[in-house]
C-alpha cells in the first residue's frame, strides 16, 4: 500500500532527516506507483580533526541516519560512537607505508553501498573538500546517477590555530592566509615558492612533514628570510596533541628532533607577538642549537629531490 510504503519506507527516513528534495522525489515516484526508488545516497561528512565537540550539528545528523559507513583513516574513532549501533562500517584508511585501499576501490564501494539502496555516510578527516579528495568521489557518484550531498568539517589548519590561540588573518598585517600540500602523488609537491617565500607571507602546510626539509630548503633557496616563525601542530585537538614554535631555518631540526611523526600542520609566516599575544606555555619552543651562518645543506636536499625519478 502507498501510505504503508511512505511511512515505514526510504520516504519517511528522506523526512525525518530534514532532506526535503530528495523526500518530494521519493513522493513523486511512489505516487507513479513506480515500486522501490532508488534511495541510496551518499554525504561526504567532513568529520573535523579528532576532538568529537568539533562535528558539526548536520554532521552528527548525517551520521546517525546511515546504514553503511565509509571510514578514513584519520577519522578519530570517537567519532563512530555516534552512529548507529547497527550500522556496517567499512574502514578504507590510506595509512602511509601500510595497509591502503585505492581510490578506485573506495570509488567502487561507494557506488556499490549507495546504488544498493542504503545511505551511506562517507567520513573523512577534516573538510572534504580540503586535499580530502571528495571531487573524485562526487564525480564518480554523480555519474553514476546517485545523490551526493558534502557536509563542510572543521579542517585541520583551523583547529589546531584555535588550539594554540594562532589567528590566521591580523587586521592591517596579515591579509592573506592559504594552505598548501606537502606531498603529491609524485612526491615533492611543484610550488610557487617565490610567492610563498615572499614577506608577509602566511600559510598552513599539510601532509608536510616528510618533505620538511625540502619545504625548508626550497623557501630558503627563493629568499624567505631564515627567521621566518614556523609553528608545528602534531595531532591537533586529540590526546597527544603536540606543538611547537621554531624557524624556518630550524624546521627540519625541530622536525628530527621532536620526533614529529603523527598528522601534523606547519603554519609558516604567523606568530603570536604580531597580534599582541601571548603564545601559550603548551607550545614547546624548539632552537637548532648552533646554527650554522648558512645554510648549505641545500644544494644536496634540493639535488638529491630531483634526482628522484
Ligand atoms: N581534509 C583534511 C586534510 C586531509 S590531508 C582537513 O581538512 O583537515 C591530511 C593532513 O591533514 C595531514 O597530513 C595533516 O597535515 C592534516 N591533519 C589532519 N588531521 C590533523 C590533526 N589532528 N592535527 C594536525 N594535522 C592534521
Amino acid at each position: 500500500m502507498l501510505a504503508e510504503r511512505l511511512l515505514q519506507g526510504p520516504f519517511r527516513r528522506a523526512i525525518l532527516s530534514g532532506a526535503e528534495a530528495e523526500a518530494g522525489r521519493i513522493f513523486a515516484s511512489e505516487l507513479q506507483g513506480g515500486g522501490a526508488p532508488a534511495s541510496g545516497r551518499v554525504a561526504l561528512i567532513g568529520c573535523g580533526p579528532g576532538d568529537p565537540d568539533l562535528l558539526t550539528l548536520k554532521a552528527l545528523q548525517r551520521l546517525q541516519e546511515a546504514d553503511v559507513l565509509v571510514v578514513d583513516r584519520l577519522v578519530e574513532p570517537k567519532i563512530l560512537e555516534y552512529a548507529r549501533r547497527d550500522a556496517e562500517r567499512i574502514f578504507v584508511g590510506k595509512t602511509p607505508g601500510g595497509p591502503t585501499t585505492s581510490q578506485a576501490e573506495i570509488n567502487r564501494i561507494l557506488v556499490r553501498e549507495a546504488g544498493a539502496g542504503k545511505v551511506v555516510a562517507r567520513l573523512k578527516g577534516g573538510d572534504p573538500f580540503i586535499f580530502g579528495r571528495a571531487a573524485e568521489e562526487m564525480a564518480v557518484l554523480q555519474s553514476a546517477g546517485i545523490a551526493v550531498e558534502v557536509v563542510p568539517g572543521v579542517t585541520a589548519a583551523h583547529a589546531c590555530a584555535a588550539r594554540i590561540g594562532l589567528p590566521v588573518t591580523l587586521r592591517e598585517r596579515v591579509r592573506h592566509f592559504s594552505v598548501v600540500t606537502g606531498a603529491t602523488a609524485d612526491g615533492a609537491p611543484d610550488l610557487d615558492w617565490q610567492a610563498l617565500a615572499a614577506p608577509s607571507t602566511a600559510f598552513a602546510v599539510y601532509m608536510g612533514i616528510g618533505n620538511a626539509p625540502l619545504l625548508r630548503c626550497h623557501l630558503l633557496a627563493a629568499g624567505a628570510d631564515p627567521d621566518t616563525p614556523v609553528v608545528i601542530v602534531e595531532n591537533g585537538t586529540r590526546e597527544d596533541e603536540r606543538a611547537f614554535a621554531t624557524t624556518l631555518a630550524d624546521l627540519t631540526d625541530c622536525v628530527a628532533g621532536q620526533a614529529i611523526a603523527g598528522p601534523a600542520v606547519i603554519f609558516v609566516g604567523l606568530d603570536w607577538e604580531t597580534g599582541g599575544l601571548c603564545r601559550p606555555e603548551t607550545v614547546i619552543v624548539h632552537r637548532r642549537q648552533n646554527r650554522p651562518a648558512q645554510n648549505r645543506d641545500c644544494d644536496d636536499v634540493i639535488a638529491n629531490a630531483e634526482a628522484l625519478p
